[in-house]
């Protein structure tokens, strides 16, 4: 699946092009995009893999191969490129793949679907960008085919008598195929999987209206985000299967929550706001991005977690096997390569996040600064947004329109009890699932502000999680944070963490990231007499010291060397 980075890098670029115009950057683009053309069969097939190494292999490994894998991320880049620029050369060339897809698939009648979900979402976006109902027919076709036939890759795997992954056609879980997708209702499987199907359905139960497959997502959303989602929006429990487990098994230390099934997560966040504008999906949107998302990056965006740990020992993850794919530090780069890129269109492309709308209201989701143009009610409006978030919450947003009837509804944090609103007094004033809906016509230029005080908050998990049972985490605004070696020593597990925090918030640096840091009172527990020198000894009530705690932003961890690092600490008298 080489193919997809460098689709995804290509996406990448062309949002970036749309900031930042460059020459060269684009030259280096048109240059690939015609490389890419080359490789291109006459009958609109591409694929490298199979171009050079199985040429006469096409579509026999749907289970395995990635072939629709990689063709749904090259049609992302190609709408991606064909909006940042108006060329419309990759997505000829991508058209022209769909086509064939569409004619192996639909005029043919090939049995299968995909054993990565991806094209289903990218079709949606290949039927947006042209106009072509078939692109939206192929999504459903799949999306519906799914599970129906639950046994179709044990049959292929035998018909075909190759493999490339050895995996098992048996294990229906692993690639949610083991149901017609209408019938889920636990996530289950290769995480990053489970949400890319999942942010296809929505994509096509918001466009056509489909209330059951509407359904069977909210029904999906509630298992992970109530039962199988860390508090970092980190999902997937263990490094087998790179998979969801069960409910509230959510260990910290032999967690998997890759970086690429946060942003899958957020992908649907986003698909889900366009069916149902309800606050409770941009919170998760909000909490992947600034904890499980950007934790995936170094500060200097020059080397990557695959894995997101919420605990670590790096001793343990160099000696304890169970815990080799856990990494305590960044990686320059990775043999399955799908983080760094993904992270790199996600970021490159955020503001996209930040705002839907529909016939009348524009909804704000994510407060970034930003200064976007958008058409509500058949007006031009430009909505401009100052924000030091996620540090501080008092945003000022600035609108300009020439007459234009428009609702404006603005997101209120789950993690936010008392906003403020000022300056908008003429508006007409509603809330609803955590929205507060301004409407009123908007003449000239509007300023107003909006506060959304922060404080420093402190989360227990349900005590049906084992793992976290009379632990602590804390959170400020949508920060989740944690504490290292470098600012509390060694043997995190020792200290507890003070119920009556005392907490104080002062800015610092992490490497040179200005950051906003949290201290706590806490205590060390200190070992005397026998307990110091056995490994066994009769019970004696702990010895504590009085410490302050240091606490950083979760995602700015692993900057500073290696060390160990903790999200969840206990508690005192909990
Ligand atoms: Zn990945």
């Amino acid at each position: 699946f080489q193919d997809s980075d460098v689709a995804k890098w290509l996406e990448a670029a062309a949002y970036s092009l749309v900031h930042k115009p460059d020459q060269e950057l684009e030259q280096r683009m048109d240059d690939l995009i015609a490389l890419i053309g080359r490789a291109q069969h006459k009958d609109g097939y591409l694929n490298t893999y199979f171009t050079v190494k199985e040429k006469d292999r096409r579509w026999t490994d749907l289970q395995e191969a990635h072939e629709l894998y990689c063709a749904g991320h090259m049609m992302e880049a190609a709408v991606a490129y064909y909006e940042a620029t108006g060329k419309n050369s990759l997505l000829e060339i991508m058209k022209r793949m769909g086509d064939h897809i569409y004619q192996h698939f639909i005029t043919e009648k090939a049995e299968g679907y995909p054993g990565h979900p991806e094209v289903e979402l990218a079709l949606m976006r290949m039927y947006r960008a042209t106009g072509d109902k078939r692109y939206q027919e192929l999504a459903a076709h799949f999306i519906n085919a799914r599970g129906v036939d639950s046994d179709y890759f044990k049959k292929e795997s035998d018909n075909r008598g190759w493999t490339v992954w050895n995996m098992n056609p048996d294990d229906k879980e692993y690639a949610q195929n083991h149901l017609p997708v209408r019938e889920q209702k636990e996530a289950v499987g290769h995480a990053v999987r489970a949400v890319y199907l999942y942010t296809g359905m929505a994509d096509l139960a918001a466009e056509t209206d489909d209330q059951s497959l509407a359904d069977a997502c909210k029904v999906l959303w509630e298992n992970i985000t109530q039962k199988r989602m860390y508090i970092t929006g980190g999902i997937g429990s263990t490094c087998i299967g790179e998979a969801f487990t069960k409910d509230y098994n959510l260990p910290n230390d032999t967690v998997y929550a890759e970086t690429c099934a946060s942003i899958g997560l957020m992908f649907w966040a986003r698909r889900m706001l366009e069916i149902v504008p309800d606050a409770k999906y941009a919170d998760i949107m909000e909490r992947a991005l600034y904890n499980g998302v950007l934790s995936g990056m170094a500060l200097d965006g020059k080397s990557f977690f695959y894995v997101n740990p919420l605990e670590v020992l790096p001793e343990a993850c160099h000696k304890d096997e169970r815990k080799f794919h856990v990494k305590p530090v960044r990686q320059k780069w990775f043999g399955c390569a799908c983080c760094p890129p993904h992270l790199a269109r996600l970021i490159s492309s955020i503001g996209s996040y930040a705002f839907t709308e529909n016939e009348d209201t524009l909804f704000v989701h994510l407060y970034m600064g930003s200064n976007v143009e958008k058409t509500v009610n058949g007006k031009t409006v430009n909505v401009q947004m100052e924000s030091d978030m996620p540090w501080e919450g008092n945003i000022k947003i600035r609108v300009q329109a020439e007459n234009a009837k428009m609702t404006l509804a603005l997101r209120i944090p789950g993690w936010c009890k008392n906003y403020k609103i000022s300056g908008i007094e003429d508006a007409e004033q509603e809330e609803k699932d955590g929205y507060l809906y301004l409407k009123k016509v908007w003449n000239r230029e509007e300023t107003f502000c909006i506060d959304f005080p922060m404080e420093v908050q402190m989360f227990a998990a349900s005590e049906r999680v084992r793992e976290d049972i009379g632990k602590a985490a804390i959170m400020r605004g949508p920060v989740v944070y944690c504490l290292e070696e470098k600012d509390n020593g060694k043997n995190l597990h020792e200290l507890l963490v003070d119920t009556d925090m005392h907490a104080s918030v002062s800015e610092g640096k992490i490497c040179d990231t200005v950051v906003k840091m949290v201290e706590t009172d806490g205590w060390r527990l200190t070992e005397s007499g026998d307990a110091e020198e056995t490994l066994y000894h009769m019970y004696q009530k702990p010895q504590k010291q009085k410490v302050r705690l240091h606490y950083i932003p979760y995602y700015t961890w692993a900057n500073r060397g290696e060390n160990e690092m903790q999200v969840w600490t206990r508690v005192q008298n909990p």
